[in-house]
């Protein structure tokens, strides 16, 4: 499949820095990417290099197989939407959504009539047809963003560009947005690229996650492969929550400082830092466990709690009902079981 968009050893520097170093990544046609990472990644550099906005200092772009440093923004087809990229402020919710095709060169300009029947098509298709004739300072946050993602698809981009479209927002409304996002994408399918540092709405949203940190890319991989198979101490930390356990290897076991064991470590010796998320541990009734129930959070759907093992407070989350189960409370001892998903070596020699 050829890549709708293709990065190549893409580096920009800002004075010392480095931006960007040595970016390569595919953006392949429909699919829904976001670009992930914490502040000062370089997620909004990429995105602005992949719309003519911005130039690299080395490395290059090319849309569907064909180079396009030479391209400028207006020549790319791109589609934005910003976190404050304001309407414009005289015009009606119709005007905005119409403006891209109105300020067409003359001969691709379509009949007035077109234009009209694109535009409340599109008002449709985000939902807001009924708001065509109000101005930007009469509508929600939520409903603004609608807007300029019409307005960004009415000239059928052929890509999007969303640079954390939601981030002004309030939770409940970002949630709402995010769900009702990935499915305008499943009726549109424009191939597009989403600026997020929210690891939530990434994993909910895209088809493909890429992490980002100090200006390289850490990984790529659908949500379930970057959460579940985390390339790097980086990915899994950044990642949701999770404890980080610090062990020592010895016959292929991973081992806590008082010895117990908490998973199969093949290819590794020495100290290594264990990542767990709360939900793979695993807690059962023993008067002389090792673990101790030292904090008990349990309202809702999810008991939350923390144990403590081998000298090392572990956050846990089991079922409701398997904690009622367990018929356990603050201060007593429990067997414990830790599946650790994913080991990384500490000061160690890969084996
Ligand atoms: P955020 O989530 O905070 O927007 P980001 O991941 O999008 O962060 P970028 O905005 O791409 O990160 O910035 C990457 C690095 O490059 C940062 O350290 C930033 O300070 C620097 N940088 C970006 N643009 C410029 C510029 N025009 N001049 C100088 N430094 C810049």
């Amino acid at each position: 499949m050829t890549a709708e968009i293709s990065i190549r050893g893409v580096t920009r520097r800002f004075g010392a820095q480095a931006a960007l170093d040595g970016v390569d990544l595919d953006v392949r046609p429909g699919e829904l990417l976001a670009l992930l990472g914490p502040s000062g990644s370089g997620k909004t550099t990429l995105l602005r290099i992949i719309a003519g906005l911005e130039w690299p200092d080395s490395g290059t772009v090319m849309f569907g197989g064909q180079d396009a440093m030479e391209r400028h923004v207006r020549e790319r087809g791109v589609g934005f939407v910003f976190q404050h990229y304001a309407l414009f402020r005289h015009m009606t919710v119709f005007e905005n959504v119409a403006f891209g095709l109105r300020v067409r060169p003359r001969a691709q300009r379509l009949p007035r009539a077109e234009i009209a029947r694109r535009v409340h098509t599109l008002l449709n298709l985000v939902q807001l047809d009924w708001l065509a004739d109000r101005y930007p300072n009469q509508l929600s946050g939520g409903q603004r963003q609608r807007v300029a993602l019409a307005r960004a698809l009415a000239i059928e981009p052929r890509v999007l560009l969303l640079d954390e479209p939601f981030g002004a927002l309030d939770a409940k409304v970002r949630k709402e947005l995010r769900r009702w996002l990935r499915s305008l994408h499943e009726n549109v399918k424009v191939t597009s690229v989403f600026v997020t540092h929210d690891q939530e709405e990434a994993l909910e949203l895209a088809d493909r996650v890429v992490v980002m940190a100090n200006g390289r890319i850490e990984q790529v991989g659908t949500p379930a492969e970057v959460y579940c198979t985390p390339a790097s101490a980086f990915v899994h930390e950044f990642l949701g929550d999770t404890n980080r356990l610090e062990c020592r290897v010895e016959g292929g076991r991973a081992l806590l400082a008082d010895g117990t064991p908490i998973g199969r470590a093949e290819d590794i010796m020495g100290s290594a830092i264990a990542y767990v998320r709360p939900h793979d541990v695993t807690l059962a009734p023993a008067a002389d466990g090792p673990g101790i129930i030292r904090h008990v959070h349990a309202v809702g759907p999810l008991a939350q709690l923390v144990v403590e093992l081998g000298g090392v407070e572990i956050d846990v989350a089991i079922p409701a009902d398997s904690w009622a189960r367990l018929g356990a409370g603050r201060g007593d001892r429990v067997a414990v079981t830790v599946q650790a998903g994913t080991l990384f070596p500490q000061r160690a020699t890969r084996g």
